[in-house]
């Protein structure tokens, strides 16, 4: 980014030169700038168009960030199918078809497998150890640096919390009972559930419903209590499964296309970004507080099931998920920084964890 700034001042100076202008002509051109120019751009998401949480959570962040620009910077917000599908987000925002994209990380783990580690992986982070490890452990540089190459500019922009195990109409007794089950689950742990026997697929949200219905999936997962509930997938499983081993905290991301972030000035910039940052708590206290409302209407209002994995699953299942990831450290120097600074930092989290919020939940 330094390089292309670098080209954009050179270019700045010359065209001032070429004008004959000095100082003063270039210090008003970039004061006059920022107050007059009006910058309209579209955001593709993965979400279905006002989904609870991530859908709300993308039309909050636009409507605030064109309050605090006062209009200067206007976001159209468009749910998965409006502008691009779902899954094509990524290569929308990178080509420029739109300046902004929401969604998260995992989803484009077929182009760059590491990315997965910037949004959730099994056994891996919590949302305030993610948090932490993003914004103070190193690992936002990382990201940035791994998106590079794609012209896109991540930031964090939203969280699910803890989620899930997900939705089942077999009991899960034994490892065995995963055998041939297809599951819709995204990410590492769709290649962790492979692994442990079962047959995993990626479908966007507004897929899940009627795949589950028509019996294309065996089982589902996708957020929590508060968007399940939503998509309606306790009408159509009998099993609700906990803990979510494979998605601790999954960081939702704010991609902007690298063009079109240089192109605004210094004050768009933090605006986007601190309208970011606000989404990423507004959207983690919305999860927090709506899940545990919603699943007391799950059980006691629908008579879902709610049920622990049996203990032989999760321990293959953490096996798989420490073998995948150090296999994904091999890929290359980069993805090897990646995992080292996250695997690090979980250690450190964890150490400290035991201490406070574990050693407080066991005697809350
Ligand atoms: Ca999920």
């Amino acid at each position: 980014m330094s390089a292309r700034k670098s080209v954009a001042t050179a270019f700045m100076a010359l065209s001032v030169l070429a004008c004959g202008g000095g100082a003063n002509e270039e210090a008003n051109t970039r004061a006059d700038a920022p107050a007059t120019q009006v910058f309209e751009w579209k955001m593709a998401t993965t979400w279905p168009k006002n989904l609870p949480g991530m859908g709300t959570g993308a039309e909050r962040f636009a409507r605030q960030v064109e309050a605090m620009s006062a209009g200067r910077l206007k976001i159209q917000v468009y749910g998965a199918g409006e502008l691009v599908p779902a899954l094509d987000v990524f290569d929308a925002v990178s080509g420029g078809a739109a300046e902004m994209g929401h969604g998260a990380a995992y989803y484009w783990r077929g182009k760059l497998p590491v990315a997965a580690f910037f949004t959730a992986v099994p056994f891996g982070m919590t949302t305030p150890e993610m948090n932490a490890w993003i914004e103070w452990g190193g690992g936002l540089e990382l990201w940035r640096e791994a998106y590079a190459p794609f012209d896109l500019y991540p930031m964090v922009a939203g969280n699910t919390t803890l989620q899930m195990g997900g939705w089942f109409n077999r009991e899960i007794n034994s490892l065995e009972d995963l055998k041939g089950l297809k599951m819709r689950i995204p990410g590492i742990a769709g290649e962790v559930w492979q692994r442990a026997g079962g047959t995993a697929v990626v479908l966007p949200g507004g897929e899940l419903f009627t795949s589950l219905q028509r019996g294309a999936i065996d089982a589902t997962e996708w957020v929590g209590p508060y968007n399940d509930l939503a998509l309606g997938l306790h009408s159509i499983a009998d099993y609700y499964y906990y803990p979510g081993w494979h998605e601790p905290g999954s960081v939702l991301e704010a991609i902007i296309n690298i063009d079109a972030w240089n192109s605004l000035p210094p004050d768009l910039q933090a605006i986007v970004e601190g309208a970011a940052a606000a989404i990423n708590d507004s959207m983690t206290n919305e999860f927090s507080a709506r899940n545990a409302i919603s699943l007391q209407t799950l059980v006691e209002e629908h008579g879902v099931e709610v049920r622990p994995f049996p203990d032989d699953v999760i321990d293959r299942l953490r096996e798989i998920s420490e073998e995948i990831m150090r296999e994904t450290r091999e890929d290359d120097d980069l993805s090897r920084r990646i995992v080292d600074s996250f695997l690090a930092f979980r250690e450190q989290a964890k150490a400290y964890q035991q201490v406070s919020d574990v050693a407080y939940a066991d005697i809350r």
